[in-house]
């Protein structure tokens, strides 16, 4: 039995092997191999499509090598004069990888808990918020936590999220108020689970920005992942069980027709989603707030972050979404001459869903790099659209014995407003 086609067959025709992607691949920045690139990549999986090999064959080291070295950062893609899908691509191939070999078992065991509504991901890490203190520290100017013990594979560098008690669910459940006592416009908020479930302020912080716009934040608690990593690791099946939990709950709420997001990779996935009710946006925070700009501009008015701040681009915003002055227009609002641009601030952090802990050795010189361009700003703290990045960027202030915090620029703007 051969495999199928691929429906790629076609889009890696487009590849005219023009070599635009080699100079912003992170990947190839760090190993110098030119068969990472995409354009590498991209052969490696035509040659083993073109030679239709058998579904019991065992796909080659190179193949795997290939598709498993990727960060799915999208600076390929973006650079693509010929706009080959190239992250769709490496996602499809990863799914005809796990077909053929299963998926690896933490990341089954992971995704089931983002699946199961009874032994659930919020109730894991509810369990593990009690235990944490066993096992980690908290770091004593950042956020986050590091290993007390020697563990394996995890340095004493490595920062994972302090597991909170609560989550964004439980605080929504203690202040909701009826809606009848609420006259503001309704707009959904798609937290995802990183800030529902590790940095549930950053959802608060969100919320209470939309709040003094005049919407309140809708946050139905049936919203399931947003798909991103069970994409990115090949597993499609989840990805389609997850999107259609969530385009349920859109369409069980289609008189509203803005959907926002805080998080990149949520935003970028979202917007990817076949299915959305008619009319229905989904909108990156940053782009929601530009749309307001005006009532914005006048609840800010003269009052500025005091603290000099920079600025990364999340992969998933800028090359995902292509949003790139939104959050800048924002952080110059909110910090004025305090907001420093860093050199650099397109190229990845190395964080990759799960590819920091997967390829901990590279995902550490990518980082490295974007913390060295970070310091060079002197900047205090180093701001970013997306719970992932930052907290890659608060292992980088680790690894580069750094003072700096880590802040979504989400967070910053509701400080000012609270003050104000
Ligand atoms: S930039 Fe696009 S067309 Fe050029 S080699 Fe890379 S993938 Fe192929
Ligand atoms: S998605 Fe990023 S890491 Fe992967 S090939 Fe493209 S540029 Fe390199």
């Amino acid at each position: 039995m051969t495999i199928t086609p691929s429906p790629w067959q076609q889009e890696l025709k487009k590849c005219v092997k023009c070599g635009a992607c080699m100079a912003v691949c992170p990947i190839y920045r760090q190993t110098g191999r030119e068969e990472m690139v995409a354009r590498g990549k991209l052969n490696h999986i035509e040659r083993q499509l073109d030679e239709r090999f058998d579904d019991e064959e065992p796909l080659t080291p190179g193949w795997l090598e290939a598709v498993d070295l990727c960060l799915l950062c999208c600076s390929c893609e973006d650079n693509c004069s010929k706009g080959v899908k190239i992250t769709e691509i490496i996602a499809d191939a990863r799914h005809r990888q796990t077909e053929q070999s299963g998926l690896n078992p933490i990341k089954k065991s992971a995704f089931s808990l983002l699946k199961n509504r009874v032994l659930s991901l919020p109730r894991f890490i509810k369990a593990g918020s009690w235990m944490q203190w066993l096992l980690w520290r908290r770091l004593p100017r950042h956020s986050g936590l590091v290993r007390r013990l020697p563990l394996p594979g995890i340095d004493d560098k490595t920062v994972i999220p302090a597991l909170p008690r609560r989550h964004l669910d439980d605080y929504l459940k203690s202040t909701k108020k009826p809606q009848t006592e609420t006259a503001l416009k309704p707009v959904l908020y798609f937290p995802g689970c990183a800030t529902r479930y590790l940095y549930p302020q950053m959802g608060l912080d969100l919320l209470y920005v939309l709040e003094r716009l005049g919407f309140s934040g809708i946050v139905p608690k049936e919203l399931a992942c947003c798909g991103m990593v069970t994409w990115g690791a090949g597993d499609q099946e989840s990805n389609q069980e997850l999107q259609q939990r969530n385009l349920e709950v859109f369409r069980k709420h289609s008189e509203i027709k803005e959907i926002v997001t805080g998080c990149a990779s949520c935003g970028h996935a979202l917007k990817e989603y076949d299915g959305l009710p008619e009319d229905c946006e989904i909108l990156d925070i940053s782009e929601f707030l530009f749309r307001h700009r005006e009532k914005l501009e006048q609840l800010v008015g003269k009052n500025r972050v005091e603290k000099k701040i920079t600025y990364h681009d999340p992969c998933h915003l800028r090359k995902g979404q292509g949003i790139t002055s939104q959050p800048r227009w924002l952080l110059k609002l909110i910090a004025g001459e305090n907001f420093i641009e860093m050199r650099h601030p397109e190229r990845c952090c190395g964080a990759g869903g799960t590819f920091g802990l997967t390829h901990k050795e590279l995902s550490r010189k990518i980082l490295a790099e974007k913390a060295h361009d970070a310091d060079s700003t002197q900047a205090e703290i180093v701001t970013s659209g997306c719970p992932g990045c930052l907290l890659q960027l608060t292992e980088g202030a680790v690894v580069a014995n750094s003072q700096w915090q880590t802040a979504h620029p989400i967070s910053l703007l509701a400080e000012l407003l609270r003050k104000g």
